[in-house]
């Protein structure tokens, strides 16, 4: 029995995390759950958007599972996810795009995951006014080997745990020819030690468009932070939005926090008609993290044939159902 830190979040948060728990339980997921308050919720109960309980929470169990979270605006808050990935040094965000059946998207072919570096590069926060009337400023992409290393690194254990057979490494190593190709290099050494995944590099600005003409083509793709944030949206809008986007982030020393990508949806926040699939999809890849995978198994199957019939999707897939029918609907499919 694993514990796990479980953030329920704002807006939705709450249903599609009772719904996922349930599911979870049902799927044969051997988990305990420790609850810890976050965001806008907790800033209402304990005046403080990461009360230091659940940091010490994550700290002792070294995994959570969070739903969305609103971070107050005004008040000087800083976002509660950007200060969670920098507290538990979360230094791969990783983002898996699969065709769903049933889920209206353009694409019936893609099945890909984005493993984006989460810490460094132009997100590094080194920025400034040049000058003192602040009409120009400059932002600085930092890429260190270190950072480069661990998270390709990452990709390479990902891509052989999970039976993926190719790793293309995207890059503006062209122009950017320090900071980029350092990365690129780094990647070139490690792909060295791993003779049994293949390895390419390809160019950010032909990635974009070959994820859009020729999907089926990629499999695991690692990158940089600021490539990593725009294209593992890109890939969310080939299997039907973010919605159903799943998402984990992995740090040092064990730490993982899987989440989804999808926001607090306060326009049916509290109506019992959200769609708890990100949520349920993330938790099936904290149950393979901590190799309970047939619970994992079981669970995508659950999700995926509740998607696949029109009877039981929700409202946001042009469905009836409700988050309690829906969560149901999979359950019934194991
Ligand atoms: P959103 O993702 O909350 O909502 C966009 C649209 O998608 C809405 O119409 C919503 O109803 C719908 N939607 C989203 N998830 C859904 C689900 N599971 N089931 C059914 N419909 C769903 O984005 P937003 O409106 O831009 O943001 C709302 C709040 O969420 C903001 O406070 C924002 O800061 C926060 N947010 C948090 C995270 C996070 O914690 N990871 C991510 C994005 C946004």
């Amino acid at each position: 029995m694993k514990t796990v830190t479980l953030i329920e979040g704002d807006g939705i948060g709450p249903e599609i995390s009772a719904a996922t728990v349930r599911a979870i339980e049902a799927a044969g997921g051997k988990l305990a759950w420790e609850r810890a308050d976050a965001g806008a919720g907790a800033v209402a109960k304990l005046g403080d958007p990461l009360p230091q309980a659940t940091i010490d929470s994550i700290k002792r169990n070294t995994l959570a599972l969070k739903g969305p979270l609103a971070t107050p605006s005004g008040g000087g808050y800083r976002s509660v996810n950007v200060t969670l990935r920098q507290q538990f040094d979360l230094f791969a965000n990783v983002r898996p795009a699969k065709t769903i059946a049933g889920v209206p998207s353009r694409y019936t072919n893609v099945d890909l995951v984005i493993v984006r570096e989460n810490t460094e590069d132009l997100y590094a926060g080194v920025e400034h006014y040049v000058d003192p009337r602040r009409t120009a400023a400059e932002s600085i992409a930092i890429i260190t080997r270190f950072g480069s290393e661990r998270v390709i690194t990452y990709a390479f254990e990902y891509a052989r745990a999970h039976g993926r057979k190719k790793i293309t490494l995207v890059h503006k190593a062209n122009i950017l020819k320090m900071s980029n190709g350092l990365f690129l290099d780094t990647g070139r050494e490690i792909a060295k030690k791993y003779p049994d995944i293949e390895f390419d590099d390809m160019i950010v600005d032909a990635t974009a468009m070959k994820l859009v003409t020729q999907p089926e083509r990629f499999d695991v793709i690692v990158t940089m932070n600021l490539f990593g944030d725009i294209l593992s949206d890109l890939t969310a809008g080939l299997i039907g939005g973010l919605g159903v986007a799943p998402a984990s982030n992995i740090g040092d020393n064990n730490f993982a926090m899987f989440e989804a990508v999808h926001g607090t949806a306060p326009d049916i926040a509290g109506k019992g008609i959200a769609n708890p699939t990100a949520l349920m999809l993330s938790a099936a890849m904290l149950l393979d993290h901590v190799d309970q995978r047939d619970a994992a198994d079981r669970l995508r199957k659950g999700v995926y044939a509740a998607l696949g019939n029109a009877e039981t999707r929700t409202g946001d897939l042009g469905g009836k159902a409700n988050t309690q029918a829906f969560t149901d609907a999979v359950i019934k499919a194991f």
